[in-house]
């Protein structure tokens, strides 16, 4: 891992337009019956990327990795892999192997022996067999429990059973649909570093589908947050965290507070607005909207301070408000601060420093305030 952290770092070819997509979705769209899955479409995604499609359940990811694997066809449109157009390729020809969630090992057999079944299937010489599944078990740490079968490991070896039988065939690319839902908190996070590790040092293209935005943010290169069948944004986690492109996208990764107003002032990149909550922001605006038109400011709950004076300029960017809500979650602590107009916004603090007493009370008077650069301009 620690080794691979700077090439990490520079891997961007999506920045790069003379970089070509390994993997391109053309317009596709999928229905079933009058049900529109997947709506028109299009994606790219590179060589050796930790691609995740994250989404609410219904958003139709699952449906786009199957039609990628080749279980589903689109409806209209193309997918090309490799400068393949994969229409009419059936999953067994395609180079790409498909993880799934429930892991599908086969119970009445030995790990090896799961890990080798689709290699004895393609006729590999026995001996061949012998040494990639070898190879496997030492790549997923299971060289020990070779001769069990799966209901003698836990859901974390299981789990890294399938994934040395999704690799033992070498695809160019792995698809995992919600490969670590069946595991609890800590083996998920553990689990998520050690396929990190395996995806760069193999030199593989992974495309993960997840509805849980942490891991997707933890694992993956980019991430392509899906809604009704579309794709609404596709960046890095930082930018869809940082700089999400609406409302939607700013709402269903992580906790943000929304003030919504009218725009009273915009000039030199920054733009003024009347807040429905009583009060003025301030916020830089690459993009401004126009002097009387609606604008929403994203806030996240890490950009508010809270303080019980008033900050230096009171008039803008802060407000006044009672504590309405503590929640002391270990490491951090969020407030949830009513202010004047009603509104209840979050806001937290990192607990660095050992805190025996807490420092604010429910109900005490206290201002949020925030910087110029702290929150998004939503243009929706
Ligand atoms: P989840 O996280 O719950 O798996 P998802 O985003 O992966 O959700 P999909 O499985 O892609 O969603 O399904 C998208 C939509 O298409 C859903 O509304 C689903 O009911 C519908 N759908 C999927 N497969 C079929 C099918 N074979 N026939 C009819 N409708 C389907």
């Amino acid at each position: 891992m620690k080794s691979l952290g700077n090439i990490r770092r520079s891997f961007a070819p999506w920045t790069d337009p003379s970089a070509k997509p390994y993997i391109s979705f053309k317009n596709v769209t999928k229905k079933f019956g009058d049900f529109t899955a997947v709506d028109d479409l299009s994606l790219n995604i590179y060589n050796r990327e930790f691609f995740a499609l994250l989404g609410a359940s219904g958003c139709g990811k699952s449906t786009l990795l199957r039609m990628l694997a080749g279980f589903e066809q689109p409806t209209t449109g193309e997918i090309v892999l490799d400068d393949q157009n994969l229409a009419g390729r059936p999953p067994y020809r395609r180079p790409v192997n498909m993880m799934f969630q429930s892991y599908a090992l086969f119970p009445h057999m030995t790990v090896e022996k799961n890990i080798a079944f689709g290699l004895r299937q393609d006729g590999m010489p026995k001996d061949e067999i012998a040494d990639r599944v070898g190879q496997m078990l030492k790549l997923v740490k299971l060289e020990q429990f070779a001769r069990r079968k799966p209901n003698q490991l836990s859901g974390g070896q299981r789990q890294r059973v399938a994934l040395a039988r999704s690799l033992a065939k070498r695809p160019k690319v792995l698809l995992l649909d919600e490969p670590l839902g069946a595991l609890d908190k800590k083996l998920r996070e553990e689990t998520q570093f050690e396929l990190m590790d395996l995806q760069q040092s193999l030199g593989l293209t992974f495309v993960v589908v997840t509805h849980d935005q942490e891991e997707a943010m933890t694992m993956a290169d980019r991430i392509a947050v899906m809604s009704h069948g579309k794709v609404v944004q596709v960046a890095t986690p930082a930018e869809i965290y940082e700089a999400p492109n609406c409302r939607f996208v700013a709402d269903f990764i992580g906790d943000v507070n929304i003030l919504d107003g009218n725009v009273t002032s915009a000039q030199s990149g920054m733009v003024e607005i009347s807040v429905d909550s009583g009060f003025t922001v301030r916020t830089a605006a690459g993009d401004a909207p126009s002097v009387g038109s609606r604008a929403s400011l994203a806030i996240r709950p890490e950009k508010l301070r809270v303080a019980p004076r008033p900050p230096a300029n009171p008039s803008l960017n802060a407000a006044e408000g009672e504590i309405w809500d503590i929640a002391y979650l270990g490491d951090m602590t969020v407030f949830h601060v009513k202010l004047k107009s009603g509104q209840v916004v979050k806001a937290s603090s990192l607990n660095a420093v050992r805190a025996v007493e807490e420092p604010f009370t429910y109900d005490q008077s206290v201002w949020v305030s925030f910087d110029e650069n702290a929150g998004v301009l939503l243009k929706d």
